[in-house]
C-alpha cells in the first residue's frame, strides 16, 4: 500500500539526480530555464503528492490535517513553478517579481500552519508561554542575522525596482517564518509523532532555508548565473529539502501504521535542538559584534533593535524561568510534605478511613490490616457501616450526620467494629469533616481499638459492682439495675419483683464456727441461688447474710412463688460445713411493683418487711408483701425505738400483786409486774410491749431493772414486815433472759446488791421455754436453781407438750393458768381439771398457785380442793409501790394488832 509513495520517491530521486547532474556537467544551457522549471515543477508536484498521500494514512486526525497542510505547502511551490513556466512561455521571459512569487511565498505560512497543527505535547500554560518566548527569541536571533546579511542588503540594492526589492526581501523575511517553524518542530510537536519524521521534516525546512539563503546571497553578491554550476549551491539544498519532506511524510505514514501513538504520551525524547534559542541569541549578538568592527553599516538600527528585542526576550524568558523554578520548588516541597504526611498516615497505628457522604470508603490506611485484619483494598469502595455492629449502626449514622453538618470540631463515636476473625472490637473513632476540602472530600474517621482499655475498665467496674466474696452483684449494682428496671417497667408495663432472702441460721454458724466457715456457707448459698434463678435475673448480695433476686417481666404470681419455693428448697438442703451436715434455711420476702411507681428503696424495704413478717411467722417460708404489713412494721419499729428511749429514761415502774396463802388468808409473797409509764399514752400494760421487747432483745436490760427493783423492794418489805417464812418476791423471766449468757451472773448480782436471801426470790418462766430444746432448758434452769432461788412454772397447762419433762424440771412452784380457774366456775369438768392439776403438783411435791381468782366462789372451790396459794383481782389487783406499801401495812398491822 505504500507502493505509490515508494514509486513517487524513486521518481523524485531520479529527477533530482538528473537535474543536479545536468547542471553540474553544464548540460543545462540556455534552455535550462524551461527544462529546469519543468523538472522543479515535477519535483514539487511529486513531493506534494507524496505528502498528501501519506497524510491520508495518519491515524491521529490532527496529524492527518497537519501533513495535508504541509503537502499543500509543497503544492504552492509546484504552483509557483507552473505559473513561472506559463508566464515565461507567454512573455518570453518571466520578470521579477511575477505572479509566480505570490505562489512561492504562500509556501512559508502554509508550512508554519502545518507545523502548528501537529499534535502538541501536553503542556501547562507556563510551558506554552515559554515555547512562544523561545520561538520568538530564535526567530528574532535568526532575524538579526538575516537582516544584516540579506534583508537589508536586498531592500537597499541600488539596481532593483522598489517592487523587486520588496519582493526580494520578502523571501528572507519569510525564512523567519521557517525559523519559527523549526522551533515548533523542536520544542512543540508531540513526541508521539515519532523521532524520525520530525528529524526529517525539520531537516527539510532547514535545507529549504539554506537554499533560500544561498540563492539570496548569490543574487545579492551578483554571482548568480542561471544554468551555471554555481547555482547548485542553492539548487541542491532545495532538492534535498523536497526529498527529505517526502521521506518524512513517508516514514510518518509507516510509523502511524505500525503503532497508534497516544498524542498525550509522556515518553519524552531528548530534543537535539532544544538549545536553538540560545544559538540564535549567540548568533544575534555575534552579528552585532561582527558589524561593530570596521565601519558602521547602514542597517545598524535594525540590528540594534533586534538585539534589544532579543535582550528583552531573554529577560522575559528568565523571569518565566525563575517563576517556573519557584513553582517547581514549591511543588517539590508540597510533594515532599505530602509524601511525609502520606507516609505518616500510612504508618500510623490508628486506622484512618475516609468515607464519602453516603458512607462509602474512599481511602483506607494499611493499618486496618494490623488492627482489624481487613485488607485495605477489600475495604475500599465498600460501605463502612457493614463493619459496624448492627446495634451501633443507628447511633453511628446519627453521629456521622452530626459530623457532616458541622464543619469545625470533631465528633467522637464509640462503637463496635468487626475484626476479620469475627470478634467485635470496641473502637473509639474521631470524625473530622473534610468534605469541603477538595483534596479529601470526605469524613475522616480516625479509629483506635479500645478493647483492651475497655476490658480493664470493665474489670474494674465489675469489681466495683460485685461482691468480692460471692461474685454476685453488690448493693450498688442491684440498686442501679433496679432503678433502670423500674423505669422500664413504667414504660413497658411489665411488673417486676424483688425477692429478699435472709438466711435463718447463719448467725449461729458464723458465731460458733468462725467467719471462714461463714464465708464458705455464703459462697455455697450464692451458687445455689445462681442455679435457681434465670440468667436474665439479677441476684445480689445485699449485705451480711441477705441476698436479693430481681426478677423483671413477671408474668404471674405463680411464677414468683415457684422461684421462692425453689430458693427455699435450695437453702433447706443441708450444707456440708466442716464435714458436718448443717441446715441453714432461709426466709423470703416478695415485693412486686406493678407500674414501677415505687422507688428502688421502697421496693427493697417492702420485700425486707415481708421477709421479716415471714421470719416472725416461723422461719423457712416466703411471705408476699401487703400494704398493711408496712404499718405493722412501722408501728413495731416505732415501738422499738420508743422502748429504747423508755429504758434510757427509766419510764418503767414495777407494780406488785400479792399472793395469798389460801389456808391462812395471809400474804406470803408479791409478784412483780412491770408497767410502762408512757409520757403521752399513760400507763401501758406489759402485754403491749413485752413481746416486742423480747423480739428485739430489749427484754434483757428491762428485765434486770425489774429484777433489781423487785429484790430491793422485797428486802425493804421483809425488814418492815417480818414474817415466817419471810415474804417472797416473784419475778417473771422471759426466755430471752434465761438464754442470755449473763443471766446467772445478773441474778447473783441482784441478790448480792440488795441482800435478799436467794430463797425469797421466785423466778417465773413460761412453758414455752421448754419447747425448743427441753434438755438444754433443764441444764440452764439447774444452773439458776444452784443459786438458791426458787423456780415457778407460769401459766401452767397452756401448751405444754410433754408432761414427762415436768418431773425432771428443777421447779418448785406450779402456777395454774387463769383459764383453768375461769373454767372451774362454768363446769364441773373444769373443777375436776383443776383438781387433777393440783394433784399432779402434789405428787411432784410442788407448791401450787392459782392465778386470776376473780370471784369468791372460785376462792371457795380452790380452798375446798386444798390449793395452797392464790392471786387474783378478787384478792388484790396489782398495785404500785405506794399502794402495796399501804396494803402491807394494813395487812400486817392488823395482824400485829390482833
Ligand atoms: P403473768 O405472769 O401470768 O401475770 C399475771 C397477769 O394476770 C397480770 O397481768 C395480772 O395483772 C393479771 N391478773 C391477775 N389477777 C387477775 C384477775 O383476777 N383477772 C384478770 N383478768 N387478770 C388478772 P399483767 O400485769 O398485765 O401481765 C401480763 C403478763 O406480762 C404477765 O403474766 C407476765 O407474763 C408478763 N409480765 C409482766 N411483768 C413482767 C416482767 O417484769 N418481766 C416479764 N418477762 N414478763 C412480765
Ligand atoms: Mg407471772
Ligand atoms: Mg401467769
Amino acid at each position: 500500500m505504500t507502493t505509490p509513495m515508494v514509486v513517487l520517491l524513486a521518481l523524485q530521486l531520479l529527477i533530482s539526480f538528473t537535474r543536479v547532474a545536468a547542471i553540474a556537467f553544464g548540460l543545462a544551457g540556455e534552455s535550462q530555464d524551461v527544462v529546469a522549471k519543468s523538472m522543479t515543477m515535477l519535483l514539487t508536484g511529486i513531493t506534494s503528492a507524496t505528502v498528501v498521500l501519506a497524510s491520508r494514512r495518519m491515524t491521529l486526525p490532527a496529524a492527518r490535517r497537519a501533513w495535508l497542510i504541509v503537502g499543500l505547502g509543497a503544492g504552492a511551490n509546484c504552483l509557483g513553478d507552473t505559473l513561472y513556466l506559463l508566464v515565461g512561455m507567454v512573455t518570453g521571459e518571466t520578470p521579477f517579481p511575477s505572479i509566480a512569487d505570490g505562489a512561492y511565498l504562500i509556501y512559508y505560512p502554509l508550512i508554519l500552519a502545518g507545523l502548528l497543527t501537529f499534535p502538541q505535547r501536553a503542556r501547562a500554560p507556563s510551558e506554552r508561554l515559554k515555547f512562544w518566548l523561545d520561538a520568538i527569541t530564535t526567530t528574532v536571533g535568526g532575524g538579526v542575522v538575516l537582516w544584516h546579511f540579506l534583508i537589508y542588503p536586498i531592500a537597499e540594492s541600488q539596481d532593483a525596482t522598489p517592487m523587486a526589492a520588496f519582493v526580494g526581501a520578502a523571501y528572507p523575511v519569510a525564512d523567519l517564518v521557517l525559523i519559527l517553524g523549526i522551533t515548533t518542530v523542536t520544542l512543540r510537536i508531540s513526541d508521539a509523532l515519532g523521532r524520525w519524521p520530525l528529524l526529517l521534516l525539520g531537516s527539510a525546512i532547514v535545507a529549504f532555508m539554506v537554499g533560500d539563503v544561498a540563492y539570496g546571497s548569490l543574487n545579492v553578491s551578483g554571482l548568480y548565473v542561471a544554468g551555471q554550476p554555481i547555482t547548485l549551491l542553492a539548487e541542491i539544498p532545495f532538492q534535498i529539502s523536497y526529498l527529505l519532506m517526502a521521506l518524512a511524510a513517508f516514514v510518518a505514514a509507516r510509523e502511524a501504521r505500525a503503532a497508534t501513538h497516544d498524542s498525550t504520551s509522556t515518553v519524552q525524547h531528548a530534543r537535539p535542538l532544544s538549545s536553538l534559542p540560545y544559538l540564535s541569541i549567540v548568533l544575534g549578538y555575534g552579528v552585532l559584534v561582527w558589524a561593530s568592527f570596521g565601519e558602521v553599516p547602514d542597517g545598524i538600527q535594525g540590528l540594534i533593535l533586534g538585539v534589544v528585542l532579543l535582550t528583552g526576550l531573554v529577560v522575559a524568558r528568565q523571569v518565566v524561568a525563575v517563576r517556573e523554578n519557584e513553582r517547581l520548588l514549591t511543588a517539590q516541597a508540597e510533594r515532599r510534605s505530602e509524601a511525609r504526611f502520606s507516609s505518616l498516615v500510612q504508618h500510623a497505628t490508628d486506622v484512618v478511613t475516609v468515607i464519602d457522604e453516603v458512607g462509602k470508603v474512599t481511602y483506607q490506611t494499611p493499618s486496618i490490616l494490623r488492627v482489624f485484619g481487613h485488607a485495605p483494598e477489600m475495604v475500599l469502595n465498600t460501605s463502612f457501616m457493614q463493619y459496624v455492629h448492627p446495634d451501633d449502626r443507628e447511633r453511628g449514622w446519627t453521629l456521622l450526620e452530626i459530623a457532616r453538618r458541622q464543619t469545625g470540631g470533631e465528633t467522637v463515636i464509640e462503637w463496635r467494629i468487626r475484626h476479620r476473625d469475627g470478634r467485635w472490637r470496641h473502637v473509639e473513632t474521631m470524625v473530622a469533616n473534610l468534605l469541603h476540602d477538595p483534596d479529601v472530600a470526605g469524613l475522616v474517621l480516625t479509629s483506635r481499638d479500645d478493647t483492651e482499655r475497655r476490658t480493664l475498665a470493665d474489670q474494674l467496674r465489675h469489681q466495683a459492682f460485685h461482691d468480692t466474696l460471692t461474685g454476685l452483684a453488690n448493693r450498688a449494682l442491684l440498686e442501679d439495675r433496679l432503678e433502670h428496671a423500674l423505669v422500664r417497667a413504667t414504660r413497658v408495663g411489665h411488673p417486676l419483683a424483688i425477692l429478699f432472702l435472709d438466711l435463718d441460721n447463719f448467725k449461729t454458724v458464723n458465731d460458733s464456727l468462725g467467719h471462714g466457715v461463714g464465708d464458705q456457707v455464703l459462697v455455697a448459698v450464692s451458687q445455689r441461688i445462681r442455679r435457681v434463678v434465670r440468667e436474665s435475673d439479677t441476684s445480689a448480695r445485699f449485705g451480711g447474710d441477705e441476698f436479693v433476686v430481681l426478677i423483671e417481666n413477671v408474668c404471674s404470681m405463680d411464677e414468683l412463688i415457684l422461684v421462692a419455693e425453689r430458693l427455699l428448697a435450695a437453702c433447706r438442703t443441708p450444707f456440708n460445713v466442716q464435714g458436718r451436715e448443717t441446715v441453714i434455711g432461709c426466709s423470703i420476702g416478695i415485693a412486686v411493683s406493678e407500674g414501677g411507681i415505687e422507688t428502688a428503696d421502697e421496693l427493697l424495704r417492702n420485700a425486707d418487711v415481708a421477709m421479716f413478717i415471714g421470719k416472725e411467722k416461723g422461719r423457712g417460708r416466703y411471705e408476699i408483701f401487703e400494704a398493711d404489713m408496712h404499718s405493722r412494721i412501722v408501728e413495731r419499729m416505732e415501738l422499738e425505738s420508743d422502748l429504747r428511749q423508755a429504758i434510757e429514761r427509766d419510764e418503767f415502774v414495777v407494780h406488785y400483786q400479792p399472793i395469798f396463802s389460801l389456808e391462812t388468808n395471809r400474804i406470803t409473797g408479791l409478784e412483780a409486774l412491770v408497767r410502762w409509764e408512757h409520757p403521752q399514752r399513760g400507763l401501758i400494760a406489759p402485754g403491749a410491749f413485752i413481746p416486742r421487747a423480747e423480739e428485739t432483745g430489749l427484754i434483757v436490760p428491762l428485765g434486770y431493772r425489774v429484777l433489781r427493783q423487785a429484790c430491793r423492794d422485797a428486802r425493804v418489805w421483809q425488814d418492815r414486815f417480818p414474817t415466817e417464812p419471810p415474804l417472797t418476791v416473784t419475778v417473771n423471766l422471759s426466755v430471752r433472759q434465761v438464754d442470755h449468757p449473763s443471766c446467772i451472773d445478773e441474778v447473783r448480782a441482784a441478790l448480792a446488791e440488795t441482800g435478799l436471801p436467794p430463797n425469797s426470790l421466785v423466778l417465773e418462766i413460761t412453758e414455752s421455754f421448754m419447747i425448743q430444746d427441753p434438755e438444754a432448758a433443764i441444764v440452764r434452769l439447774s444452773h439458776l436453781k444452784d443459786l438458791g432461788v426458787r423456780l415457778a412454772l407460769d401459766d401452767f397447762g397452756t401448751g405444754f407438750s410433754s408432761l414427762s419433762y415436768l418431773q425432771r424440771l428443777p421447779v418448785d412452784v406450779l402456777k395454774v393458768d387463769k383459764s383453768f380457774i375461769d373454767g372451774m366456775s362454768t363446769s364441773s369438768q373444769g373443777a375436776s381439771l383443776v383438781q387433777a392439776i393440783l394433784g399432779l403438783g402434789d405428787s411432784l411435791r410442788l407448791r401450787t398457785v392459782a392465778e386470776g381468782i376473780e370471784h369468791a366462789d372460785q376462792l371457795e372451790q380452790l380452798r375446798a380442793l386444798r390449793c395452797g396459794f392464790g392471786q387474783g383481782y378478787f384478792l388484790s389487783r396489782p398495785r404500785d409501790h405506794e399502794a402495796i406499801d399501804a396494803l402491807l401495812t394494813a395487812h400486817f398491822g392488823e395482824r400485829a394488832a390482833a
